[in-house]
């Protein structure tokens, strides 16, 4: 069950109850239009990732901007933004098990879904649930261009998996799933560039492979936040899948650019909105927000424009704050703003958005998939 929304349309921003999830809806609106703006002006496609933000009226007006689609990473997740009117969606990710290739293959009569594989044996499992369904299913093949993670070998083990995917009478290969994780946070440009490098020359030895088999590649898929306008400049990439754009978190804030300075492509759209519920010392207070109102997986929250305030510790449901300018204390009951480190796992902590301009609340938008995780 959903919790109650935090304030009501028309609230002014100190009215808002805590925690909540604020959406600066300036910043956001300026974070979608720069992105839309970028893979425009270079020739790609836009598929924003909708983990990130979960939410249906986000994917919305992503596709209102020119996104083709989005990007799911589960099932669920994808259900939920089919249910709600999104029309194409790709799983970005494998997915293995019976109830949830009936599930995927099913969802396939109502929109454009498509998915990743890395194993033979998975792509017969998909064949056999999307003959199930009676529906064609698109499969991406996964390389694993640096990051890691899950996918097949570039080259020669990519494009006999491809092929696999084509003799199938239920499957249409789709194309490549090539997403550099862990070029993202690499806080160097440079070293970040010379990731990006590496996984762009994978993807083409990859495309030349699979057209001297006489495969069509329709989607090359990745791209994060970090690295967007390399992949979008690479030549070989047609579709972005960057996520965490939209809300610009506080890890993402510490990469930094080509002057040595921060990063600031994207403005900060996201806060944990917070009371401080007790203040036992003059240089020690707590915020009602902890480790369920935030992830700490990249770092805790920064604090949002009170100098001298520092979150320094959580517990479950208490923020300490450290107060080291006499001058600049919050006072018991004050609300302030934190800048989650991550900001998907802590957008799935909560059941609302709260869209705020001029510091009134404007949206107030359900965090559609929240707990989506099958
Ligand atoms: N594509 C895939 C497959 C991902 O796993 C992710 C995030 O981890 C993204 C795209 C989006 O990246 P970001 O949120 O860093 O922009
Ligand atoms: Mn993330």
């Amino acid at each position: 069950m959903p919790q109650p929304a935090p304030a009501a349309l028309g609230d002014p921003l100190y009215e808002v109850d805590t925690p909540a999830l604020i959406l600066d809806l300036d910043a956001f609106e300026a974070n979608l239009q720069l992105l839309a703006t970028a893979a425009q002006a270079a020739g790609v496609r836009l598929r924003p990732h909708a983990k990130t933000h979960k939410c249906a009226e986000i994917a919305k007006r992503q596709m209102a901007l020119g996104a083709i689609g989005i990007c799911c990473q589960k099932v669920s997740e994808a259900e939920a933004m089919v249910n709600a009117g999104i029309d194409n969606v790709l799983v970005s990710n494998e997915v293995v098990g019976k109830a949830k290739l009936d599930r995927l293959a099913a969802l396939r009569k109502r929109a454009w879904v498509g998915v990743c594989a890395d194993d033979a044996g998975n792509v017969d499992d998909l064949d056999a649930a999307a003959a199930r369904a009676g529906v064609r299913l698109p499969v991406l093949v996964e390389i694993d261009v640096g990051a890691g993670r899950c996918g097949v070998a570039p080259g020669a083990p990519a494009v006999a998996l491809a092929r696999h995917i084509a003799s199938k009478e239920n499957l249409e290969f789709a194309g490549l799933q090539a997403y550099q994780g862990k070029a993202q946070h690499i806080r160097g440009i440079g070293e970040r560039r010379a990731a990006i490098d590496k996984a762009v020359a994978m993807v083409r030895e990859t495309l030349d492979g699979l057209k001297a088999a006489g495969l069509d590649c329709l989607i090359v898929g990745g791209a994060g936040t970090g690295t967007f306008e390399m992949e979008a400049a690479s030549g070989v990439y047609n579709e972005l899948q960057a996520g965490s754009y939209v809300f610009m978190d506080a890890d993402y804030a510490r990469n930094l650019k080509e002057d040595g300075q921060f990063v600031d492509t994207f403005r900060h759209a996201l806060f944990i909105h917070t009371t401080v519920m007790s203040h036992p010392a003059a240089e020690r207070a707590y915020l009602d927000a902890g480790l369920k109102a935030f992830s700490v997986d990249s770092g805790l929250p920064t604090v949002h424009e009170l100098e001298g305030a520092e979150l320094v510790r959580a517990s479950d449901e208490h923020g300490a704050l450290a107060l080291s300018n006499p001058g600049n204390r919050p006072k018991l009951g004050d609300k302030l703003r934190l800048i989650p480190g991550h900001c998907d796992p802590t957008v799935n902590l909560y059941d609302w958005i709260v869209g705020i301009r001029d510091g009134r609340v404007e949206a107030l938008w359900e965090v559609t998939a929240r707990g989506a995780l099958a």
